[in-house]
């Protein structure tokens, strides 16, 4: 769109912005970026609508983009296929931020989080998150303990073969876990949720884990929350929405859970550098609680990278809003329709 104010001072430029694009993000990326640019504008689901829209009508335009994502065969391994990744997730960025949320919660939180820590074990799941069969959260925070992750009080405690989880008081609750929560349309009409469902099936839990008595600190588990059919959760598990947000977010499922018994098997626990036998013993190739401890969080670095970057995007925004409004906008001035 011809835009008269703004036209006079991008005539003033002394070089090409085309070709300091390409300089700075490489020809390549840019071609890319073009690319899914292109296939966006093609479908109507990511038309630009400028209405207010209500949390379940947000979440819903958030979960069809998603769909639509997924069918193009655009969002698989973040990791085997860094540049396309990145072209996707920078271009979602500056389009939709609660899309890109989504899939970044998938696959670059839940999903790497079961890669870091899990085993060969979990090799059939991480098949499964890569095509996106599943969907998944990532449960750290609670309401009692946010940054000072190592104090959670969720439990899992080893019993007759299993693993039993438990949140015993509410400070305990897991919250803000993204991709969790159930959308309040898809409450009302099953034939709705079969179509529609996108809450998250599985989800990363972050518990202290007990054995034969003893606590033996905090773990990572995989556990399945939702039949992936009906949606509905499993015993032992409710979870909630944690409410409205603003902007992009909106769009994003954040929400509570809370576990009361919830039965898992032993192999939910991600495994790597420490397990525990089938007859209750804990064993540990760690050296320490601090090389334990970086095994279990260092999955969060890839998070703080994303937010970083999202952060990075978002001042890219800011920033190209402001000077354009600052060209185009007229104040008093000496002379008419001064500057
Ligand atoms: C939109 C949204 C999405 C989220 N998604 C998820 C999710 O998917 N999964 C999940 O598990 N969590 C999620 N979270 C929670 C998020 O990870 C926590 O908010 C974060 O870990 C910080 O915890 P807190 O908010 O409880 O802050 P607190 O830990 O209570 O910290 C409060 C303030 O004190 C500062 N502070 C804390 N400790 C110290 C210290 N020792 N010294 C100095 N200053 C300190 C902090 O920097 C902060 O400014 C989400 C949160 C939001 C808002």
């Amino acid at each position: 769109m011809s835009a008269p104010l703004i036209d006079k001072y991008r005539k003033m430029a002394t070089f090409d912005w085309r070709k300091l694009k390409a300089a700075v993000e490489g020809e390549e990326h840019v071609r890319l970026k073009a690319e899914v640019v292109a296939k966006m504008k093609s479908e109507p689901v990511f038309q630009r609508d400028y209405r207010v829209l209500s949390r379940e009508e947000h979440r819903e335009v958030v979960h069809q983009r998603w769909k639509k994502i997924v069918e193009w065969g655009l969002f698989k391994d973040p990791y085997s296929d860094l540049e396309n990744f990145h072209a996707l997730t920078e271009t979602l960025e500056a389009y939709d931020q609660g899309t890109s949320a989504r899939l970044f919660l998938h696959g670059n939180v839940f999903g790497a989080a079961v890669k870091s820590m899990g085993t060969e074990r979990h090799k059939e799941l991480v098949q499964q998150i890569e095509n996106n069969e599943i969907v998944g959260a990532f449960c750290l925070t609670e309401i009692g303990h946010g940054s000072n992750t190592a104090e959670i009080q969720t439990t899992a405690t080893f019993d007759n073969g299993q693993l039993v989880f438990n949140t015993p008081d509410v400070g305990a609750i897991k919250c803000w876990a993204g991709n969790v929560c159930k959308s309040f349309l898809r409450k009302f009409s099953y034939t709705f949720c079969l179509i529609s469902a996108h809450s998250a099936t599985h989800v990363v839990v972050y518990a202290q884990l007990h054995v034969g008595g003893k606590n033996e600190g905090f773990h990572g588990f995989v556990i399945q929350v939702r039949c992936p059919k009906t949606f509905q959760t499993l015993p032992g598990i409710t979870i909630g929405d944690m409410g409205s947000k603003p902007g992009c977010w909106q769009g994003v499922e954040n929400g509570w859970i809370k576990f009361k018994n919830h039965r898992a098997p032993l192999s939910a626990l991600l495994n790597k550098g420490c397990d525990i036998t089938p007859d209750g013993k804990y064993v540990t190739s760690f050296k320490s609680a601090s090389e334990k401890q970086s095994v279990s969080l260092g999955t969060l670095s890839v998070g703080r990278l994303g937010i970083i970057a999202k952060g990075m995007m978002a001042c890219t925004f800011a920033s190209t809003i402001a000077i354009r409004y600052s060209v185009a906008r007229r104040q008093f001035g000496p002379e008419k329709g001064g500057k």
